[in-house]
Parts: structure tokens; C-alpha cells; sequence
């Protein structure tokens, strides 16, 4: 029974079109074994027919195919998610730490680092709540306010105030892609990824052994022309806030230009590009960004979809570049990390991902090697976090 409402519920809930949170992770693969794949279900088959007007939003078709392999809901092994965001953290009650705790269980998931940590007393509150009931399950990230870049004495009051967070129980810097589209100083001018009043920043990151994981820019196509050839058309139309006109922004090769000098000026800082630093689709690019930069790393949050879609030269690449990639998710909800792992873990065929704005293809499994696995999921974070548990992973 479970297995023929499936498909229903992917149809229904993926035809809003706007469930940011909602995954049905599952459908075309497990379709009931005694109906024919091509044999629509009662519900799906009552839907009144349209030929004319039917817009990309509407349109699911079910998939046909049937082949072997069905959704993975916990990973293979321990994992670090390095991209959580626990907004809320500061007003968590011990109650809804253990929930979450549960959930992590489910999903074996290790430790998930809060990148929302903020600073000062909210940052020690968000520690409190969740590392103070939790221990090795949590880590919690410092944001640095570019309230007011360039006022005088700023400079030395976020530096300070970074490592008093980092004295309070942070474990590393989060930049938001603010820094570089919307952040302006305080003669409202852009301030450049790689404006050099935050060096001491980065320089302290650096000193402290803390990582900095820093989200740039957006996909480059959120800067094409919003035609029917632009890959992010459907999110765009969507989403129409995250356009990025020519006469607002900086080009995305100015943006993300911008981060890379960041990487190569400052070699004794570890730096985690977010979301594969947008080079997803062109993991070349990304490689000889690796090459260059041996103080980068990165991580697949919101960017699976990507890897889904070419897994033999992924899981060439990923092979190649095992000790640099690390496993994060971003938004938070237990079912999408089903995709992740399956995506990572097997070697399925054409399955589909859960947000049809981001990727309207099927995606297909990489079947990494093992240690591939491993270094993702938890041998790279264990390297350059500090203090994690490596007593929750196995043999690291
Ligand atoms: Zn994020």
C-alpha cells in the first residue's frame, strides 16, 4: 500500500512547484511490483487531461522505467555535515535538541556544524544550547557583522570580537554571500570579497587554525538572460528575487574572482568554498582551483543534483580530489540526505532529485569507492575542524 501512494504524493506535492522543505524522495522506482510501470495509478490517471496550455510547472510525468535499487536512508558511515544552518539554536529547549539528535541517529549523522552561530551573546547561547547538551554532535560557527566596513577602528572590533567568539567555543568563520553582492561599507560602497580591511580577519582564521567556510556569488546562470535557455529559467520565474541584473551586480566572474585572490592571499588560512564554489558543472575549472589553492577545500551542499547528472566524470573527479571535498547539505530536512547518500553511495539509475527548480533531471549514482566515502563523509572534517570527536567515526 505504501508503495502505490508513492507516486501519488511526489505528484502532489511537487506540483505547487514551491515546496522549499518538502522531498518525496522516492516514486519512480517504487512503483507496486505487480502493476505495470506504464499503467498509471487511480489517482494519477483521474487527473483531468491537457494538451494545450500545460505549463513546465505542472507537468510530472512519472517515470517508466523500472530498475533495481530503492531510496538509502542512513549513510554507510558517520558523517560531518559542514553546511547546517541552526538559526533558531539560541532559543532551543533541550527537548528539541534530543529530537534533533534522534533524527541525526536515523541519518548517521555524526556531528552538524551551525553555521548561523552569529557572535557575542547569541553565539554563546547557540553553544550552550546545543553543544552543552550534546557535546559531540554539534559545532557551531561565528559570523562576522559587516555592519560597518571602513568606520574607524572597525577593523580591530571584528577581529577582536572573532576571537572572543573563538575564546566562547567557535570553531570556525562563516561568510554569507552577502559579502561581495549586497555588503557595502560605510560610504556605501560594494565591498570586494577580497577587500583587504577584512585581511586581519582572515590572517586570525589562520593563526587559530579555525576554518572559514565562505559562500560567494550565486549559480552563474542567476546572471544569464531569463530565456528558454538558461538552465535556472524555472528557479528564476520562481524565485524572481534572485535575478542578478547587470545594473545591480558585479558580473559572476567578478564575484567569484574576487574569492579566488581571497584563497591564493592568504595560504596559512584553511578556506571551504561553499556548494563547490558554483564550479558544480564545470568540475575542471574547480580542480585546477584545488590545484592552485592547497588551502581549499569545498562541499556539495544544494549542489548533489549537479554530481547526480555526470557520475562517471564526478566520481572520476571526486576520486581524484577525495582529500579536498567535504559533505555538506544546507537546508535542513532528514529525507533530502537520502538523495545525497544515494547519490554518493550506489550505483542507481535515473532517480529523481526533490526540487524540480533546482535540477529537472534524474539524477544517477556515483558509487564511490570506499574510501572515497569516507574521507567525504568524515576524514577531511576531522582533519581541519577542531575538536572533533573522532571516537564517533571508525578508524580516524
Ligand atoms: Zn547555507
Amino acid at each position: 500500500m505504501r508503495r502505490l501512494l508513492l507516486p501519488v504524493l511526489f505528484f502532489v506535492i511537487s506540483g505547487c512547484g514551491t515546496s522549499e522543505g518538502v522531498s518525496p524522495e522516492s516514486s519512480s522506482q517504487e512503483a507496486s511490483p505487480q502493476q505495470a510501470p506504464w499503467i498509471l495509478p487511480p489517482d494519477l490517471a483521474a487527473v483531468p487531461e491537457k494538451l494545450d496550455g500545460m505549463t513546465i510547472e505542472e507537468y510530472e510525468p512519472v517515470s517508466t522505467l523500472r530498475v533495481p535499487g530503492f531510496g538509502v536512508p542512513t549513510a554507510r558511515y558517520p558523517f560531518v555535515d559542514v553546511h547546517g544552518h541552526w538559526f533558531q539554536a539560541p532559543g532551543f529547549s533541550a527537548g528539541q535538541v534530543d529530537t534533533l539528535v534522534a533524527q541525526f541517529d536515523s541519518l548517521n549523522l555524526a556531528v552538524s556544524v551551525n553555521l548561523s552561530g552569529g557572535s557575542g551573546n547569541r553565539l554563546s547561547q547557540a553553544i550552550a544550547n546545543t553543544e552543552g547538551r550534546h557535546p559531540s554532535r554539534f559545532v557551531t560557527f561565528a559570523n562576522v557583522p559587516f555592519d560597518s566596513v571602513g568606520a574607524p577602528g572597525w577593523t580591530e572590533r571584528a577581529v577582536a570580537q572573532l576571537a572572543a567568539d573563538f575564546d566562547a567555543g567557535a570553531r570556525g568563520l562563516k561568510i554569507y554571500k552577502n559579502l561581495g553582492m549586497d555588503v557595502v561599507d560605510v560610504n556605501g560602497v560594494r565591498v570586494p570579497v577580497d577587500d583587504p580591511r577584512l585581511d586581519p580577519i582572515w590572517a586570525l582564521c589562520g593563526e587559530r587554525g579555525m576554518p572559514v567556510l565562505i559562500h560567494t556569488a550565486d549559480p552563474a546562470m542567476f546572471w544569464q538572460p531569463r530565456n528558454k535557455h538558461n538552465e535556472r529559467w524555472l528557479e528564476l520565474k520562481l524565485r524572481p528575487r534572485r535575478y542578478r541584473p547587470a545594473d545591480q551586480f558585479p558580473s559572476f566572474d567578478e564575484i567569484i574572482g574576487e574569492q579566488h585572490a581571497l584563497f591564493a592571499r592568504h595560504p596559512e588560512t584553511t578556506f571551504i568554498a561553499a556548494h563547490l564554489g558554483w564550479l558544480g558543472s564545470d568540475l575542471d575549472q574547480l580542480g585546477q582551483l584545488l590545484d592552485a589553492n592547497p588551502n581549499v577545500y569545498t562541499e556539495i551542499g544544494a549542489v548533489v543534483q549537479e554530481l547526480g547528472r555526470q557520475p562517471r566524470f564526478a566520481a572520476d573527479w571526486l576520486t581524484d580530489y577525495k582529500d579536498r571535498v567535504l559533505f555538506g547539505k544546507d537546508f535542513y530536512n532528514p529525507v533530502e540526505f537520502h538523495t545525497y547518500f544515494r547519490v554518493l553511495e550506489t550505483d542507481h539509475e535515473y532517480f529523481p532529485y526533490y526540487r524540480k527548480y533546482h535540477a529537472f533531471w534524474r539524477l544517477y549514482g556515483l558509487a564511490l569507492p570506499e574510501d572515497v566515502i569516507r574521507a567525504i563523509y568524515y576524514e577531511n572534517a576531522v582533519r581541519i575542524i577542531p575538536g572533533l570527536d573522532s571516537a564517533l567515526f571508525p578508524g580516524a
